[in-house]
């Protein structure tokens, strides 16, 4: 399809940058926050110590630092038992606005006992409970909306089908009134659906999985691939600098992710304290 023909069928739609953007939204977070008689509670708890969960959470602590939110870590041991796990969730949650456990966790662990955190505080929205959308979807869709996408009718593309990215993802575009389709490792010809679509989340983790070079540059591209080469971090598309409308990888969808928890705690502490 010519360039032209694409610009008539979405519109021009130029993404924002994206560190600009984190940098307003925590500002309107901040200044909610200090309205507060109490500030919001985010309990982090996790299980070992590995050194990029380490990363994850002092990122963590240093997001509710910035926005005025209190923000507690309780690290173990990585020998607990799920049952010891349990009864601390159980124990401390009545405190904490908001309570989440930095994935992964050890092997022995029961994945069960995240359903131990009530619904009104699982801010990393996991369990089955939630009343919140999972991070990495729920940063993306603020995004987008504060980038004017005009979601109605428009195709888009979700590659992932996992239950924390893909299936919330396509979920809430689904809620926008796009037309979305959902590609996964089963899926034949990706690039029969890619050429089709009006935007593109990758949420794959396969390092130039997309082709940035062969996708109309009026096409957004959303990566949320995180993937290691030669000690360097790289997203899911190839070629991202020959081509604009993609966020980048670092400084794009992880920042929008830690957004979205600091968004879903004080959304906790406004409307379920
Ligand atoms: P996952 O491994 O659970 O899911 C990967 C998905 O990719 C699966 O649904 C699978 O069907 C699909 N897939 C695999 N090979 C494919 C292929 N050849 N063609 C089409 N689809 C294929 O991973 P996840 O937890 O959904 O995460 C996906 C990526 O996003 C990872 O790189 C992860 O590190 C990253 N991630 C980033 C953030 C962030 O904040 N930036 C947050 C969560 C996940």
């Amino acid at each position: 399809m010519s360039r032209r023909k694409v610009e008539e069928r979405i519109g021009i739609m130029q993404l924002k940058n994206i560190k600009e953007f984190t940098k307003e939204w925590k500002a309107a977070m901040k200044a909610e926050v200090a309205q507060m008689t109490e500030v919001p509670k985010l309990l982090i708890i996790q299980v070992g110590d590995i050194e990029a969960s380490n990363r994850y959470v002092r990122n963590k602590i240093k997001d509710c630092e910035e926005v005025g939110m209190m923000c507690d870590l309780l690290k173990f041991d990585e020998h607990i038992t799920s049952e010891k796990l349990q009864d601390t969730i159980y124990e401390v949650q009545p405190e904490y606005d908001g309570v989440m456990v930095q994935l992964p966790l050890p092997k022995h662990i029961n994945l069960d006992i995240l359903n131990s955190i009530k619904g009104a505080k699982d801010v990393d929205g996991l369990t089955k409970n939630t009343k919140f959308n999972p991070c990495t979807p729920f940063g993306i869709m603020k995004y987008l909306e504060a980038c004017e996408f005009d979601f109605t009718g428009k195709h888009a593309v979700v590659i992932g089908r996992s239950e924390i990215v893909g299936k919330p993802m396509a979920r809430l575009l689904l809620e926008k009134n796009a037309t979305v389709t959902t590609c996964h490792s089963k899926t034949k010809n990706l690039y029969h659906h890619l050429t089709q679509a009006d935007l593109i989340v990758s949420a794959v983790g396969s390092p130039g999985i997309v082709n940035a070079t062969v996708i109309s540059p009026d096409v957004p591209i959303i990566d949320v691939g995180i993937n290691f080469v030669e000690g360097k971090l790289i997203g899911d598309v190839w070629n991202p600098s020959e081509r604009e409308n993609i966020t980048p990888v670092p400084g794009g969808v992880g920042l929008l992710t830690r957004c979205a928890l600091l968004q879903n705690t004080l959304d906790a502490a406004k409307y379920y304290r």
